[in-house]
């Protein structure tokens, strides 16, 4: 893994370029003393102020030094004294800015306001004035760099570890007992290290020309010593008559600079693809695997949405991943259908990228992606969004990630009417209001002026229900709308989203891990594992398990509590887990888990077909009593052969 993480680095011509020249300069800095140390050092009478020569190919200084050699022995001082500055500077700005996250809030506030006060000071001014207290010379020149550089590693290192600090993790080791320092080293420093290194990196680049300038001021390293920066001084006392004594040091600062710049750079890139991960491979293979083909027939007018076909690719370290496979359904004009499956099963994917929001990176593709009479299938994300404009809604699982936190709820609200319908201010923010007080929030024109952490999490939802309404939409996604409030408040939430579809006739989708959220607002229930709708069925159905088709369906029914079940024994639950799907699942995802597998199931992948109860169903065995047993034949459309007759006739 590591060595991928390297290779794919050091490919960039950037990061090979600057970390070729970076090691160069390290090695340079590392044998130049020791091989030219004493000889740039030794004054020679006979060679004052050589112009330059193959002997001395930049010429030579006042003392008849070899200005070259000065150069590359200067490397050493130059180069260490940058690296020593910015390690101090690092790892004080490290403790202040990090270490907080372990304290209590008072620290934090503490030392916030000792980081402020820090960098309030410009960086220059404070150097010299470390300089003038502390006197000339090379350690001070250190010193006054790593103490300038600490307030903004301090602030990085802030910024970083309080979501460490916030994370559940580092709470987790705090009920522990797990020692402060434990938590700095090993929860909160491996945390923040990544973009701390790049950081590192860069500013190892800026020391180096902040030293130089320094001693080219001549407040830094002091004769007999010297650095690029002494030389560059010294060498601009005679430019007009050795212009070479400028040359050396002055390229040595800026290649320098700007290659450990460009390393940083190259590792902050690197590290930010590495991230995103999918968009760099997604170049490397090649398109996204084919949608199968599908019949397409007329899309009738009552449909609202028609999908068929439909998949979503990821990029992975081994090729495509398809969390979403050949996925087909319609939903009606004012339907409510209900999603549900596992985490993994793919429906919240599924529905985000109908609505043009899949995650980033993904490939989607599909025979046909039909909205409200407009194909969106193929025309490109953007377009696709913008044929929607406002005709689908979200209510997203979140609230408080999908309500921004800096603005008002009534001001989040009339965004909608001011950018989409060109309403005034006043009649967006009425329209907010109105919006509100339809999901039955009290008070709601006071409300609009509040920010979201004013709500409670049921308001919170309800609003964001509101906000799906206020475009009007004629779909709305609701993903997991439920599943962060507690039960009481969740009916409440779900009464609101079912009233909101009946008055404004808009159609919905409602993603659920939960069978039972669906049971109550839906009319019917697409039924997703491992990628792939296998049933679609009649939310009726629920209540009467035996008429349920697929294995998993019916599973999933069992786990529905009713009057009748026994509370002294655990709910059902299905052995095993969801297939890999990082890798090619071959026949039925569910087979591993099937109780009524066959060998047709594992090497054959079963389609959607319609089925005796109305719905659909992908399964060579439904349990419902409509398939003739798992010892039947099929005939060439993979259809269970009914009679005798049609069984003699195959064999
Ligand atoms: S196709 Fe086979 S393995 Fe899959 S659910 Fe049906 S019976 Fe089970």
């Amino acid at each position: 893994m590591s060595q991928t993480k390297k290779t794919s680095f050091l490919r960039s011509p950037m990061g090979m370029a600057s970390a070729v020249v970076v090691g160069l300069i390290l090695l340079l800095a590392i044998v130049a003393p020791p091989l030219w140390g004493t000889q740039a050092a030794t004054a020679n009478p006979a060679n004052l102020l050589q112009p330059p020569s193959p002997e001395h190919p930049l010429g030579t200084d006042g003392l008849g030094r070899d200005l070259l050699l000065r150069t590359l022995v200067a490397t050493r001082t130059t180069v260490g004294m940058a690296l020593i500055a910015t390690a101090c500077g690092a790892a004080a700005g490290l403790l202040l800015g990090a270490l907080p996250s372990v304290m209590g809030a008072r620290a934090q506030r503490w030392f916030s306001a000792v980081i402020n006060t820090w960098l309030a000071f410009p960086v220059l001014l404070l150097a010299m004035l470390i300089v003038i207290l502390m006197g000339t010379g090379t350690v001070t020149a250190v010193v006054a760099l790593a103490l300038t550089m600490t307030p903004s590693f301090a602030r990085l290192a802030q910024t970083l570890s309080s979501k460490v600090g916030g994370s559940e993790y580092l709470a987790a080791a705090r009920l522990l007992g797990v020692s402060k320092g434990r938590q700095f080293t090993h929860y909160v420093l491996p945390n923040i290290a990544e973009p701390v290194i790049v950081n590192v990196t860069m500013s190892i680049g800026g020391g180096l020309l902040a030293l130089s300038s320094l001693s080219f001021l001549g407040v830094g390293v002091q004769p007999p010593e010297y650095d690029w920066g002494r030389m560059l001084s010294e060498g601009f006392e005679k430019v007009f008559s050795t212009p070479t004594a400028v040359v050396g040091p002055a390229v040595m600062v800026v290649l320098s600079g700007v290659s450990f710049g460009m390393l940083g750079e190259s590792l902050a890139s690197y590290l930010r693809e590495r991230t995103r991960g999918r968009a760099l491979s997604a170049a490397k293979l090649g398109p996204a695997p084919a949608t199968e083909t599908v019949e397409l027939v007329d899309v009738p007018d009552d449909v609202l949405l028609d999908v068929r076909g439909l998949s979503v690719s990821f990029p992975g370290s081994a090729g495509w991943v398809r969390p979403v496979q050949d996925v087909s359904f319609t939903l009606r004009r004012g339907e409510i259908v209900g999603v549900v499956g596992e985490s993994g099963s793919g429906k919240s994917v599924t529905m985000m990228s109908v609505a043009q929001l899949a995650p980033a990176g993904a490939a989607v593709t599909a025979q046909r992606l039909s909205f409200d009479g407009r194909e969106l299938a193929g025309l490109g994300e953007k377009v696709a969004a913008h044929a929607i404009g406002t005709d689908i809604g979200i209510v997203f699982q979140d609230s408080l990630t999908a309500l921004n936190p800096a603005l008002r709820v009534g001001t989040q609200l009339a965004e909608v009417p001011r950018v989409h319908q060109g309403a005034s201010r006043a009649q967006a923010h009425q329209a907010a209001v109105d919006a509100l007080d339809s999901v039955r929030i009290p008070n709601a024109a006071h409300r609009a002026t509040l920010f979201p952490h004013e709500f409670s999490g049921g308001m919170r939802q309800r609003a964001l229900i509101a906000m799906s309404q206020i475009g009007k939409p004629k779909l709305i996604i609701a993903d997991e709308p439920t599943t962060a409030l507690d039960v009481t408040v969740q009916q409440r939430v779900l009464a609101m989203l079912r009233k909101e579809c009946e008055d404004s006739g808009a159609a919905a989708l409602v993603v659920s891990h939960d069978i039972a959220v669906l049971a109550e607002l839906c009319q019917r229930i697409l039924v997703m594992y491992a990628g792939r709708i296998v049933e679609d069925v009649d939310v009726r159905l629920l209540a009467q398990p035996e008429k349920l088709a697929h294995p998993y369906t019916r599973a999933l029914a069992a786990s529905l509590p009713d009057l009748e079940t026994d509370r002294t024994k655990p709910l059902a639950t299905i052995p095993g887990e969801p297939p890999d799907l990082s890798k090619p699942v071959v026949g039925c995802g569910f087979a591993a888990r099937c109780a009524f597998a066959t060998d047709r199931c594992r090497t054959e992948t079963p389609t959607l077909r319609e089925h005796p109860h109305g719905g659909l169903v992908a399964c060579f065995n439904p349990q419902d009593g409509s398939h003739p047993g798992p010892n039947a034949q099929y005939d060439d459309a993979g259809s269970p052969l009914s009679d005798s007759q049609d069984r003699k006739a195959v064999a």
